[in-house]
């Protein structure tokens, strides 16, 4: 079937407004579209293809356990599930993990898990930090900090806070016994790719500690060695109760977690919590082959690479400032071009760079973790051409 653009307005819900052409295929950093324009992409699917495009080992991977076994409900367990739990554990401060499907799954099970925890006292109160994002649930929506995202959907769940990010006052004013829960990314990604204070994290794990309260990091976005690390919080001094992972955990494929340690691993007993596709093996075999690729040299080169594009962000003259961590950068509009970082995305695809925006005033990269030393030197032209562009205009 010939399909064009132009279908999207007519046959699906216009909840997005993708780009003017559509991608065919793709091979590392690069992506091709339907007229054969090839794009250097910056955006690894927003940070889900930690990989880039069609790695060889993940199509093996995928291939390979195609040919097993595709699907077998819940009613059974499965060898790439157990591998992959136990290689999470091995390799976290977590006891047990519970699977599903995406990063809002992730976290709706967290957030249930923490009502759960806290109902024998009666503690039932969430607290959550502005510009947030947690997914798009209805629970995950209330509890993300950016009311644009739940406005239309009320009656919304309800004891859940939103606090000002870093404000210790403002925190333990809500902080109390009847919090059963946290929830934080350790950096804001859709909010702006927001590094949050370690100091903070810290203040809050006591608080949590004092109060019985469980800590939940949503690493999502940051996670799966993201920012050179495999998980972010290693590098915080901090440990949370509860991490939730998805985005980048199956390379492409999709999947989510829940990693629980010591005070959360029992509280979901048998008929608590589910979901069909939670630990399907196509989805596992995937993120173990993910998992098992994330190892030092590739976090170096994480690291190493992160130099690199935040040299080649702050040598634009449109930016200001450039924030996050590893392969998680957000590049800061300067006053001057305030709120146009979804015009800077359009010169850049014109000049064949794709890139991401978050919110209306920075500019995020979330490339693939392998990538290369002449795919960063590309970069640096192309990033070069598009503030051009975007300055001529
Ligand atoms: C993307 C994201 C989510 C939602 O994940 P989905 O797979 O889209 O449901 C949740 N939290 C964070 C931090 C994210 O970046």
């Amino acid at each position: 079937m010939h399909t064009t653009r132009q279908d999207f307005e007519q046959y699906l819900c216009q909840t997005y407004a993708p780009a003017p052409f559509v991608p065919v295929s793709g091979k590392g950093a690069y992506l091709v579209d339907d007229e054969g324009r090839r794009y250097l992409d910056l955006t690894g699917g927003i940070a889900v293809n930690a990989f880039g495009h069609a790695p060889d080992f993940l199509i093996d991977a995928l291939t390979k356990q195609a040919k097993q076994l595709w699907h077998v409900s819940n009613c059974f367990t499965n060898a790439p599930a157990l591998a992959l739990a136990r290689t999470l554990v091995s390799r976290t401060f977590a006891n047990r993990v519970f699977f599903c499907n995406s990063g809002a799954e992730a976290n709706e099970a967290a957030l249930k898990l923490a009502r759960k925890h806290g109902r024998a006292r009666g503690a039932t109160k969430i607290l959550s930090f502005a510009k947030s994002f947690h997914g798009r649930t209805l629970f995950t929506v209330a509890t993300g900090g950016q009311p644009k995202y739940s406005k239309d959907f009320a009656p919304l769940p309800a004891s859940i806070e939103h606090l000002p990010l870093g404000d210790v006052a403002a925190f333990d004013a809500a902080m109390d016994r009847s919090v059963c829960a946290v929830i934080i990314e350790p950096i804001l990604g859709e909010g702006g790719v927001v590094p949050v204070d370690c100091d903070f994290l810290q203040h809050v794990r006591h608080a949590c500690d004092a109060q019985g309260a469980l800590l939940i990091f949503d690493e999502v976005q940051t996670g799966m060695g993201r920012t050179g690390h495999l998980f972010a919080y290693e590098a915080t001094g901090v440990t949370p109760d509860v991490l939730t992972s998805a985005k980048g955990l199956g390379g492409g494929f999709p999947i989510g977690a829940m990693l629980c340690g010591i005070r959360a691993a029992d509280v979901f007993g048998v008929g608590d919590h589910g979901t069909t596709f939670g630990g399907n093996p196509l989805a596992c075999a995937c993120a173990l082959a993910v998992l098992e690729k994330i190892d030092q040299t590739l976090l170096d080169n994480v690291r190493a690479a992160s130099e690199t594009l935040r040299a080649a962000l702050s040598a634009l003259p449109i930016i200001k400032e450039v924030r996050g961590k590893g392969l998680l950068l957000g590049a800061v509009l300067a006053d001057a071009h305030a709120d146009k970082a979804l015009h800077f995305v359009k010169c850049a695809q014109e000049e064949g760079l794709l890139v991401l925006n978050a919110g209306n005033n920075v500019i995020r990269l979330a490339p693939p973790l392998n990538i290369q030393k002449e795919e960063l030197k590309t970069a640096w032209t192309l990033l070069q051409k598009a503030s051009a562009r975007f300055l001529a205009d």
